[in-house]
């Protein structure tokens, strides 16, 4: 004999479910409540904050741990818990406890992950949910497939650079929600999970499920042509995913591409990151820094999405961004017409996550209402659009905002004008759409009238004004009388229930009225899932053309922000050609400009390909030449996207790879500023770059020792100027570089003007032509606070160290002679050297005991490191 479980029933058949959910967080509806046990409780309570009890002891007397959410507001919760990165699995009652004999059966209803849910509660706002398949090799190029259910979009593609590192940069544009990893190789997969950890900390990550066979994949998903082996496997293990989570959405799903003719931008997360496009750097400031958050003036949850994807994935083809630009320039010539276009686009639901839902099946008739009037104002515009005689793109985007015929008469006829929001039985559907549920419902009512009357019957036989009917969900309806008028209750009264003030009583026709009422209600609530189930599979069929729909509006929304951007802010038509020029008249940070306005100062560029490729930026610190920078990235970016720019005026040779590297200022608050990282990023640049690459270096090397660090810049410098050939901005402490620029043919200096005041210097964050021949990095100290003390001493150090240097050679002759630093002496060749090297000779090595040798080189290493400091050039 079996031994007896120690468990009791409901609990035994908690464990069965676990059993089936191995890696789910089960919730377990029991009465009102969803309730977890074990360790699933414990984890429950710390991570949504709910109170941790026990439940009555199991059979052996001992407690267990339990935890639960009242089952109304489960999806907010469940809301929390998938942007933690946990998959739930929903267990419900799939009988009615009142009619269960023994254990009501319980069956796992759905189950949600962060990737694959449809709600607006789960989801918690308008943004793109992507859910993504990579298949990582070690060092080739691997593979990803990217979708948001909500939206139907499903990219997929190569790897933008090589290895594991590649891979993850190419995902940073998609802020993956879930992650489904494949490692080509054993010893890939480490790395690759640290890797995405490091990069998505907040994505549930797990191994792909095996693939779907070649011809189990949607129609829809077979893009045209071949594709790479490894695109192929991870479009396969994604769709094997969603067959067993969100079977009914898989064939909505379709294939789109992330740049015009497959021709994007490629921005690596490094550049996302530091270009701060829809990500603060630092995730506690507030919204309005970056790139999205400043040009965010959509009116719709389609068109947000859009524009944070345009903005993260701008287009490397002149001829598709030129037909965002025409539309952006025709919207703007409408004035106020605009702006009644966008009221209309406001007035728009999100069409494509209602549809999402129709398909995931869980809409309500509000939602169904709020489709119909969305396509029918879309439908309107796209019209009124149309008739002005628009530029191509938006002709055939007003095309596409027509509603798909049938839909809306569909729902015209099945979903009431304004249903009711608390989704009552029998209140879903228009009068006349089910006249099985019309029939019910006036069985109902009559039902009703006759226990009104009733009602009325009795107090006018008993002459008791006050008996009355009421119901409650255990006994159904009585008969409710005071207790002063109980020597009145009529005799065909069967006593039911006492309560304080009262006694309740039933009766054989209250009884036979009340079986009525119940009949009817049960019956409409069949008929009513019935034919509820029969419009969705008619709707369903709609799902990929509403999806269309949606996108429309989305890219409407988006151009129309940014024609009202331009019109509003006064942004320029940026020229984007073939050329490898970038120029730009009166240039301003598309960010801080919003933030500093009239104070903010405007600058000029002029990269040119044969004589001024190659920039580099000096100036003391808080000059502005890591704001420039950005600002160059950011305006390629903003002009690749479509968007007009905050300049006078712009020409962008076009793109297509920028890369941005802020080296250990800008990055010391990550704490990972190691020389080593900042190294491995400046090769894969040298590595990838080409000549339509942008590279933008912010003072690189700076994580090491003066001399290793301006070899390093130099060598750099070097290679991009005669090798890659790329445009590139750099931005230096190393005023030696200065000189050395002199002697390469593309290469100029420019420095941000400072002017001396009675109080130090004056910022005038003005780009002027030229090197800089004072780093003021005295003056800097002082507005930073120094002890004056500490300042005298610095000044006299400095005047030391200045009459002691010997300027060294400019390679292409002498434009600007005067005192250099120490550091740039001793560079040059025989000069002066450092005092340490002449105590260094005097060692005798082989006579020292290893502690003072440890000593002495201590010793040595401080005063090489200080002197070296002190001479650097900027604090
Ligand atoms: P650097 O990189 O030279 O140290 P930053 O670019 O970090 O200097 O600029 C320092 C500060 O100067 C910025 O935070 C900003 O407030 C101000 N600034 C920079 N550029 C400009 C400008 N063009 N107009 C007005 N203020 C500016
Ligand atoms: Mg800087």
């Amino acid at each position: 004999m079996p031994e007896p479980s120690p468990l009791t029933p409901l609990l035994e058949q908690y464990e069965g479910v676990k059993a089936r959910y191995p890696g789910h967080l089960v919730l377990f509806r029991v009465g009102d409540f969803y309730e977890t046990y074990g360790d699933d409780a414990r984890l429950l309570s710390r991570e949504v904050d709910v109170v941790l009890t026990a439940r009555s002891p199991d059979t052996k007397g001992v407690r267990i741990p339990m935890a639960g959410v009242p089952h109304h507001s489960v999806e907010t919760y469940l809301g929390r818990l998938v942007r933690k990165g946990y998959k739930v699995a929903i267990c419900d009652q799939v009988e009615d406890p009142r009619f269960a004999k023994g254990l009501v059966r319980r069956e796992v209803t759905r189950v949600v992950t962060p990737g694959t849910v449809v709600e607006d509660r789960i989801l918690g706002g308008p943004d793109h949910s992507f859910l993504v398949s990579i298949v990582a090799p070690s060092h080739a190029v691997g593979a990803y497939a990217a979708v948001d259910i909500t939206t139907g979009e499903w990219f997929h593609g190569a790897a933008d650079g090589h290895g594991v590192d590649g891979l993850v940069s190419s995902l940073a544009a998609f802020q993956p929600r879930e992650i489904l990893w494949t490692a080509r190789e054993e010893d890939t997969a480490a790395p690759l999970v640290a890797a995405l950890r490091r990069e998505f900390p907040s994505a549930r990550l797990e191994a792909a499920p095996s693939p779907l066979a070649e011809g189990e994949l949607p129609t829809s998903l077979r893009g045209p042509g071949s594709v790479l082996e490894e695109v192929g496997e991870a479009d396969r293990r994604l769709a094997s995913y969603l067959r067993a989570t969100q079977p009914r959405l898989l064939p909505h799903l379709s294939l789109t591409e992330r740049g015009s003719g497959g021709r994007r931008l490629v921005l690596d997360a490094k550049t996302l990151r530091h270009l701060e496009i829809n990500r603060p750097m630092n995730p506690d400031d507030a919204k309005g820094v970056t790139l999205l958050g400043t040009w965010d003036e959509t009116v719709t949850a389609p068109g947000r999405r859009t524009l944070a994807f345009w903005l993260a994935n701008p287009l490397a083809d002149v001829s598709g961004i030129a037909s965002r630009q025409d539309a952006v320039e025709w919207l703007l010539h409408r004035g106020a017409a605009l702006e009644g276009w966008r009221n209309r686009l406001r007035s728009i639901p999100d069409l494509s996550r209602i549809s999402a839902r129709v398909a995931g099946r869980r809409v309500r008739a509000v939602e169904l209402a709020a489709l119909r009037a969305g396509l029918e104002v879309a439908d309107a515009l796209g019209r009124t659009v149309a008739e002005g005689d628009p530029p191509p793109r938006l002709r055939s985007l007003a095309g596409e905002l027509a509603s798909p015929s049938g839909l809306v008469p569909l729902l015209e006829s099945a979903i009431p004008e304004t249903p009711s929001p608390g989704e009552e039985a029998g209140e879903r559907f228009r009068p006349g759409h089910a006249p099985e549920v019309d029939r019910l419902r006036e069985a109902e009512r009559a039902a009703l009238a006759e226990l009104t009357a009733l009602e009325r019957a009795e107090q006018e036989s008993s002459g008791v004004r006050t008996l009355k009917i009421g119901y409650n969900q255990v006994f159904g309806y009585y008969f409710e009388v005071t207790k002063p008028h109980l020597a009145r209750v009529p005799s065909h009264f069967r006593r039911r229930q006492t309560v304080a003030q009262a006694e309740r009583f039933t009766s054989d026709q209250l009884e036979e009225i009340e079986s009525r009422v119940r009949e009817a209600r049960e019956g409409i609530r069949t008929a009513e899932a019935a034919r509820w189930e029969e419009l969705l599979d008619s709707v369903e069929r709609y799902v990929p053309a509403v999806h269309r729909v949606s996108r429309a509006v989305g890219e409407l929304d988006a151009l129309g922000t940014f024609a009202h951007l331009a019109q509003h802010r006064g942004y320029v038509r940026p020229t984007v050609d073939e050329s490898s020029v970038l120029v730009v008249r009166d240039g301003r940070h598309p960010v801080l400009d919003r933030i500093l306005g009239e104070s903010f100062v405007p600058n000029d560029l002029d990269l040119e390909p044969d004589t001024r490729r190659l920039l580099v930026l000096t100036g003391p610190n808080m000059s502005g030449k890591s704001t420039f920078m950005r600002q160059v990235g950011l305006l390629v970016v903003l002009a690749q996207a479509g968007s007009f720019v905050p300049a006078k005026f712009a020409r962008v040779g076009l793109v297509t790879k920028l890369f941005t590297r802020m080296g250990f200022t800008d990055e010391i608050g990550r704490g990972k500023s190691s020389f080593m990282v900042e190294m491995s990023e400046v090769a894969e640049i040298l590595r990838s770059a080409d000549e339509r690459s942008l590279i933008l270096l912010d003072e690189v090397g700076r994580g090491t020792s003066t001399f290793d660090g301006l070899a390093i810049a130099w060598a750099t410098l070097r290679h991009i100027h005669d090798q890659t050939r790329s445009r590139c901005l750099l931005a230096t402490h190393y005023h030696q570089l200065t000189d050395l620029v002199r002697g390469l043919s593309a290469a100029e200096n420019a420095h941000f003007a400072v002017r001396d005041g009675p109080d130090g210097i004056v910022f005038l964050h003005r780009l002027v032509p030229g090197a800089t021949d004072r780093s003021y990095g005295v003056h800097v100290a002082r507005l930073a606070g120094l002890p004056e003390g500490v300042l005298a001493e610095a000044e006299r150090l400095l005047r030391r160290l200045e009459s002691e240097s010997v300027m060294p050679v400019s390679p292409k002759g002498n434009r600007r002679r005067g005192p250099r630093y120490t550091q740039a002496v001793l560079l040059a060749e025989g000069t002066t050297e450092h005092p340490v090297i002449d105590e260094l000779r005097k060692l005798d090595p082989d006579r020292l005991a290893p502690e003072e040798a440890a000593r002495t080189l201590k010793e040595l290493h401080r005063r090489a490191s200080d002197s070296s400091k002190r001479s650097e050039g900027s604090p």
